[in-house]
């Protein structure tokens, strides 16, 4: 029976895994994991009534790997949407004002509600509206600031574009391509303007979310985790915990892995579903500029401290949470009001509260103490959402290189790394240094990459 290696215990290897194991029940699956538990950087802390996520919090249900996943591993039942309501504030002048209704990712599609919101300046607003008589453009990538710039002006990009495009993409709207990132605004400026293009898919969209059963994100009651440890405990005794792997090379007809301390062990195929840094430096020795495409994407840093506050004690939260342009001059990136947004993340009468700190002009932060990070966000609410009172508990949670900047070119970048790919029989790669950057993307190659590799198997 042929063996496969599965290298990663985030989404994207625990996909992978269970996607062999799901078409090829007897087949010898072997998933290697570094650090002692699954789910990567899906981690959900359930405790005294609370329900705190440390790391990702929530999948996009227009993506639909992970939804698909969960109903195939028995937890769909468990999905949660979002509270009614929702929206987000921005600051804007140190003051937190509501994002303008229609603003849709980089676009406003409501030139009067941008005008009134007071986010950008009459003229700001103005330049923004013109956008409506654009013509037709075709080109094949851009930055997204460029993009932002060119469409809708500096205002737009750096009063609104830039805290939300960040804040996904975890980096500077300069240096994030909108091709890899967001391609359905170029596929409209084909067409011509954005805001009409908006106006008309918006149409289309309300009519399709009336009938979705859930929001436009969507968790789990008892966190994200529900979705990972489901699909760990299908694979737990095909997995190895505490073991990284530290290098690949070719053996008769297949690979050789090798682990710290010199063990290896033989494979017919591997899915590399490590993080891109790790990928890069695990396929130097079979292409070195496939290594080096893998090496060279840039990835972000960010801090989360968790806060936990007696909702009494604290002024009313408003709407999901807020977002912080760079131009603020603030360390603070975001923040989530967890309790607002989903129902049953905290107990009555307390309310939890997420802020994200780091950015690129704040790039050390997330090495700062955990003492100096709460002061820090604490000093950051305080001034932005006039929370005064110290939290009864505070969590840290750290994200060191972890966000990786699709740059312009990436998918010229992409493609040559599929082509190089494809000159090493046996080798697969999953996970989000290359194709889409959430939770959804990296099930989804997971999934991709093992059904790559069985056809491998069989063609051969
Ligand atoms: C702060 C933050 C918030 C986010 N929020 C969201 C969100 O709300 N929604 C969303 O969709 N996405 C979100 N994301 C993105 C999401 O976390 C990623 O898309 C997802 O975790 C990628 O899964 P992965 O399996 O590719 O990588 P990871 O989750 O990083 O898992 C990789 C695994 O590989 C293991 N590993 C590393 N090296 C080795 C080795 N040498 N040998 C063996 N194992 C190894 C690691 O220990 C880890 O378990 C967020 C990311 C961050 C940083």
């Amino acid at each position: 029976m042929p063996r496969v290696v599965v290298i990663g215990g985030g989404p994207a290897g625990l996909a992978a895994a269970h996607r062999l194991l799901e078409l090829s029940p007897g087949l010898e699956v072997t998933l290697f994991e570094r650090s002692s538990r699954l789910g990567g950087m899906i981690a959900t802390t359930v405790e005294d009534g609370f329900v705190i996520e440390r790391g990702p919090e929530s999948v996009i249900r227009e993506k639909p790997a992970a939804l698909a996943l969960a109903e195939r591993v028995g937890v769909l039942d468990r999905a949660i949407s979002t509270r009614p309501g929702g929206g987000a504030l921005v600051a804007c002048r140190g003051r937190l004002v509501p994002i303008p209704e229609g603003f849709s990712l980089l676009a406003p599609t409501n030139p009067k509600a941008l005008a009134r919101s007071g986010v950008v300046s009459r003229v700001g607003a103005i330049r923004a509206a013109v956008e409506r008589f654009f013509g037709a453009k075709e080109r094949d990538d851009v930055s997204v600031a460029r993009f932002v710039r060119e469409h809708f002006g500096s205002e737009v990009l750096e009063r609104l574009a830039q805290p939300i495009v960040s804040g996904i993409y975890g980096g500077d709207p300069e240096r994030i391509g909108l091709a890899a990132t967001l391609p359905r605004f170029l596929d409209m400026e084909k067409r011509g303007s954005v805001i009409r293009a908006l106006e008309a898919a918006g149409q289309a969209a309300d009519a399709s979310a009336r009938g979705a059963r859930y929001s436009l994100f969507v968790s789990f009651d008892e966190g994200l985790e529900v979705l990972t440890r489901a699909v760990a405990s299908r694979v737990l005794d095909r997995a190895v915990l505490g073991r990284a792997v530290t290098s690949l090379s070719r053996s008769a007809g297949g690979f050789e892995i090798g682990f710290e301390g010199g063990a290896t062990q033989r494979a017919d195929a591997v899915v590399v579903a490590a993080p891109g840094p790790v990928a890069g430096r695990l396929v130097q020795p079979f292409d070195r500029t496939l290594a080096g495409h893998l090496l060279g994407i840039e990835h972000g840093s960010a801090a989360a401290v968790t806060l936990v506050y007696r909702e009494d004690r604290i002024p009313p939260l408003e709407r999901f949470g807020f977002v912080v342009p760079a131009i603020e001059g603030r360390p603070i990136l975001a923040a989530t009001y967890s309790s607002v947004k989903w129902p049953g993340r905290a107990p009555k009468g307390y309310a939890l509260v997420r802020a994200f700190l780091g950015g690129e002009r704040f790039e050390g932060l997330p090495y700062e103490g955990d003492e100096t990070l709460v002061a820090l966000a604490r000093h950051e609410l305080r001034e932005l959402a006039r929370i005064e009172v110290a939290p009864e508990r505070a969590l840290v949670d750290r994200f060191l290189h972890a966000m990786p900047r699709y740059a312009p070119g990436h998918l010229a970048r992409l493609a040559d790394v599929r082509r190089r790919l494809a000159a090493v029989p046996g080798l697969f790669l999953a996970g989000t240094a290359l194709d889409g950057v959430g939770v959804p993307d990296a099930i989804r190659t997971g999934e991709q990459a093992a059904s790559d590799a069985l056809q491998f198997l069989s063609s051969r």
